[in-house]
Formats: C-alpha cells, sequence, structure tokens
C-alpha cells in the first residue's frame, strides 16, 4: 500500500525501471545516435547511479505546477483591467516585445529536447525526470504566448511571439542556428548544452534577473510569470549536474568539456545580443536594478563558475579573455547601437539613448562615452538636422558563420575586433571571434552549409539585392512595415542634447 510507505523507501523502486528487454534488443530500444551511451566511457550500470538532487513525484509535480499556475493566472486576471504593460513606457514594452519574440518558442523547442532525454536517456530516474522537464517547457511555451497574446490588439509588434522562429529575420536564423546545434545531437550531448549551460548558467539572466528588472518597472504579471517559470529551469536543469557526476566518475570529460564550452560561448553571444540591449538600454532607466555586466558577473562569472567547479570540469579556455570582455560589455553595447541602426529589421520601438541613459552607461561601464558616445552622438545630430533615414542602415552587414550576429566581437582589446577568415573546401568563412572560429574548425561538416542571411545575399537569394529585399526575406516586407521597429523618441531626442557636455576625446574617434 504505496501511502503508508514513506516517499524515501518506494521512490528509487517506482524510478528504477532499467528493464533487460525482451522483445527487441538494447540497441533498437536505445540507438545509440539517441542515446550517446557509445560517446562516453560509462558501463551500462553506471548510468543506473544517475540521481537528481530534487526528487519529485508525479502526484507532486502536478500538485505544485497546479499551484503555480493558479497564482500567476489570478495575479493575469487582476491585471486585465489595468493597463500594463502599456502605463510602463515603451521602453519596457521593448523589454516584452524582445522577450516574448526570442523565448517562447525556443521553450517549445526544448519540449522536443526533453522529451528526447524522457525516451532516449541511458537511466530511467533521469527518463522520469525528463517527463517533468517535457511538461514544464510546454506550460513556459504556452504561459509566453498567452501573455502577449492580450497585446496584440493594441499593437501588432507582439504578433512576433507567435511568428518570429517561423521567418528568417536575423534573430530567429541565430537563435533556431544555437539551439538546433544543442538539440541535434543524442541525451546526452544535448543535455549538457541545454540544461547546464543554457539552463544553469543563462536562463538566470533572462528569469531571475529581468524578473527582478520587472518588479522595479511595476510589471507585476511578467515577473510573476518568469520567476515561475524559473523555478521549473531550476529542477529540471539539475538533470546536467547529475550527468556529469556520472561522467566524473567514469569518462575522461574531454567530450562532456568541448561541449561545454562550445554551448557557453553560444549562450553568451546571443544573450549579449538580446538580453544586454534590454537591460542597459529599453528598461528604464530609472528602474534598472543592475547593468548587464553586473548580472553576469553576479549570475554567470559568479554562480556558474562555482557550479563548473563543483564538478571535474573546469572553466572554459577562454575564461580571462571572457571576463575582460564582460566586464566593458562591448558586444553588448555594440548590439544596443546595432538594433538602433538596423531598427527596420526588429519588430520592437528601439529607442535613442537620452543623456540619463548616457550618464547612467559611463558610470556603469566608465570609458563608455569615449567608446561609444560618438556614435550616438552622430544619430543625434541627423536627428537634429531632420535626417531620420540618416540613422537607419541602409545596408548589410558581415555576419559570423557561427553565431549568426554581427561579426564584430568589440573584445577589449580593440585590436580583436576583426574579422577572422577560415578556408574550408574553398569557401571563405568569417568569424566574430576566436571562439567561433574554434567552434567551427572543431566540426566544419556540422556547419558549413548553413548560409547566413549575408551569404544568401551574396549568393543572389535575396532579391532585390537591397536592404528591402532584405526586409521581405526576413518577414518584415512592404506589408508588414507597421511591424518595422522605430525610434519611439524621434524625432525629439536628439534636441535633448543640445547642451549635451562632451568631453573633446569623444567626438569622430572610430576603433571598430
Ligand atoms: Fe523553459
Ligand atoms: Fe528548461
Amino acid at each position: 500500500m504505496l501511502p503508508n510507505v514513506r516517499r524515501e523507501e518506494w521512490y528509487q523502486t517506482a524510478t528504477n525501471t532499467n528493464w533487460t528487454p525482451e522483445y527487441v534488443d538494447e540497441e533498437e530500444l536505445f540507438p545509440e545516435g539517441m542515446s550517446g551511451k557509445e560517446q562516453y566511457d560509462v558501463p551500462d550500470d553506471g548510468w543506473e547511479e544517475w540521481e537528481e538532487t530534487y526528487k519529485q513525484t508525479a502526484r507532486e509535480y502536478y500538485e505544485t505546477q497546479h499551484e503555480k499556475d493558479k497564482s500567476i493566472y489570478s495575479v493575469s486576471s487582476a491585471m486585465e483591467q489595468s493597463d500594463l504593460p502599456h502605463s510602463l513606457g515603451m521602453g519596457w514594452e521593448d523589454v516584452l516585445k524582445f522577450h516574448f519574440a526570442s523565448v517562447p518558442l525556443l521553450e517549445r523547442a526544448a519540449v522536443t529536447s526533453e522529451s528526447m532525454y524522457a525516451r532516449f536517456a541511458p537511466d530511467s530516474a533521469w527518463r522520469h525526470m525528463a517527463h517533468f522537464g517535457a511538461m514544464d517547457e510546454l506550460r513556459h511555451a504556452e504561459l509566453q504566448l498567452r501573455i502577449p497574446h492580450s497585446f496584440v490588439k493594441e499593437d501588432s509588434q507582439y504578433d512576433w511571439s507567435k511568428k518570429m522562429y517561423h521567418t528568417e529575420d536575423w534573430v530567429s536564423v541565430a537563435g533556431r542556428h544555437l539551439f538546433d546545434d544543442f538539440k541535434a545531437a543524442n541525451a546526452i550531448d544535448s543535455a549538457l548544452q541545454i540544461t547546464f549551460a543554457f539552463e544553469t548558467g543563462f536562463t538566470n539572466m533572462q528569469f531571475l534577473a529581468l524578473a527582478s528588472d520587472a518588479a522595479d518597472t511595476g510589471d507585476i504579471e511578467f515577473a510573476e510569470a518568469i520567476s515561475s517559470i524559473q523555478t521549473d529551469e531550476a529542477r529540471h536543469a539539475q538533470q546536467g549536474t547529475a550527468i556529469i557526476e556520472i561522467l566524473d566518475k567514469y569518462d575522461d570529460l574531454d567530450r562532456a568539456q568541448y561541449l561545454i564550452d562550445k554551448s557557453f560561448w553560444r549562450c553568451y553571444k546571443l544573450f549579449a545580443a538580446l538580453t544586454g540591449p534590454s537591460m542597459d538600454y529599453y528598461t528604464p532607466v530609472e528602474d534598472r536594478e543592475m547593468s548587464w555586466g553586473e548580472f553576469m558577473e553576479e549570475w554567470i562569472v559568479d554562480q556558474f563558475l562555482e557550479n563548473i567547479e563543483n564538478t571535474g570540469l573546469e572553466k572554459p579556455w577562454y575564461w580571462d579573455d571572457f571576463l575582460k570582455t564582460i566586464r566593458r560589455a562591448d558586444t553588448s553595447h555594440f548590439m544596443a547601437g546595432g538594433h538602433y541602426h538596423w531598427r527596420p529589421t526588429l519588430p520592437v520601438a528601439t529607442p535613442g539613448v537620452t543623456e540619463e541613459d548616457r550618464e547612467w552607461l559611463e558610470e556603469k561601464y566608465p570609458g563608455w562615452e569615449e567608446r561609444w558616445g560618438y556614435k550616438w552622438d552622430r544619430h543625434a545630430e541627423a536627428m537634429r538636422n531632420g535626417n531620420v533615414e540618416k540613422t537607419i542602415a541602409d545596408d548589410l552587414i558581415v555576419l559570423c558563420d557561427l553565431c549568426q550576429l554581427p561579426a564584430i566581437d568589440c573584445d577589449h582589446v580593440h585590436d580583436h575586433n576583426r574579422l577572422r577568415t577560415y578556408e574550408h573546401n574553398g569557401e571563405t568563412y568569417f568569424f566574430c571571434s576566436d571562439q567561433c572560429q574554434w567552434i567551427f574548425e572543431n566540426e566544419p561538416e556540422r556547419y558549413a552549409d548553413h548560409k547566413s542571411i549575408l551569404r544568401r545575399f551574396v549568393d543572389g537569394d535575396i532579391e532585390p539585392q537591397t536592404l528591402e529585399g532584405a526586409l521581405e526575406h526576413m518577414g518584415m516586407g512592404e506589408e508588414n512595415a507597421h511591424e518595422r521597429g522605430i525610434d519611439f523618441r524621434a524625432p525629439d531626442w536628439g534636441d535633448d542634447w543640445k547642451d549635451w557636455n562632451r568631453s573633446s576625446s569623444v567626438t569622430g574617434k572610430s576603433d571598430d
């Protein structure tokens, strides 16, 4: 009688279903390409030692999840009559639009990877936990599609929550390239990259750090929803640590180390391109709790590093350079400028920076003015002179053939801000950073056939060969022109700066 037996006495028995198959053979049941067992030196019964720290039964799972949903849905219905989030200002709405365009369908993709572990992972306790992981991700996808759905009638840019990953917009191409890379792998390889690097490290940035900005801004619904999501992430992300514990015992960890080094860098690039500008530029300046750089220090440098060091793994080989890079957060500043200059490619209302923004940025990132100020000065001057069109790009930028983001890494060492090129089978490939090139060179056959948007452009896949043609290709064509990004402060924000007191070193300096 289960109810009379204490959970710890039956949990192990209930989750251990590593039976010996009789009607099919093991290889048919768990094909190598899916389980990944042959890639690692773990004996079959070694995987049976797999043990997650946070144990949960189905009954507990459904009860807890029901409670979590109940509290979010009651916040949502209480907020229904309010004017949230529209009353919080366009800058905050940009944060939401960015989040909803890039996150919910990645969550849906994570349903597939968790389901894959639930079916093919080499141990039954792991498979048990991954079932909950798949249901978690489904909850995240639904929740984050439902919230923006109610905003679409006010503002059609929110429609990109459903649309983004079905288009060839550059955010979509970069997001899919990263997640497909992690997913198109056996259960062990995939879970190391998704549950360890992506979820233990970076979802904290997107869900906890952003939730604290949301709470400061007053967006209760969003704060409640994403912090609830992170409680699931924190649970199912433990799959990664449990895997590494087994590998640590039996395997040399070389393959795991390679996958972590690669996926950590890829996550960093994508989050620097999307979350960095959201935190440092779009969140209204008075509500910014910490800078992107400070959040990175706390969540990634301190906590993720501690996670790595608790295992037999080592920090990624590029760690020292990485530290210098994030303290200046140059990738993120560069991307924020890029969002602005190429704003028709994004379904947000990208604002120009104000005087208060600049003071805040200089305080958080000493040297910001010298490095980035002159670029914004040029935009402001064009605005003052009534040349809005001069603030908008009319060309494309070189894209990295690995991360698919602009191929300027904005490294702390300015000399590093050059294109890396690499020849493979008679083709020249471009990279933003040594790390992206390193990833490509390790497995060129995995990446060489993918065409970046720029490559499609050069090959004549995009017609006409103009920015308008590229916008059409990205799903931002004429019929969707009303969804293209605009500067919601234009044309006035340049006026704020008439008396802006710049140091002489600021103007006209170009080093990238
Ligand atoms: Fe999720
Ligand atoms: Fe997850």
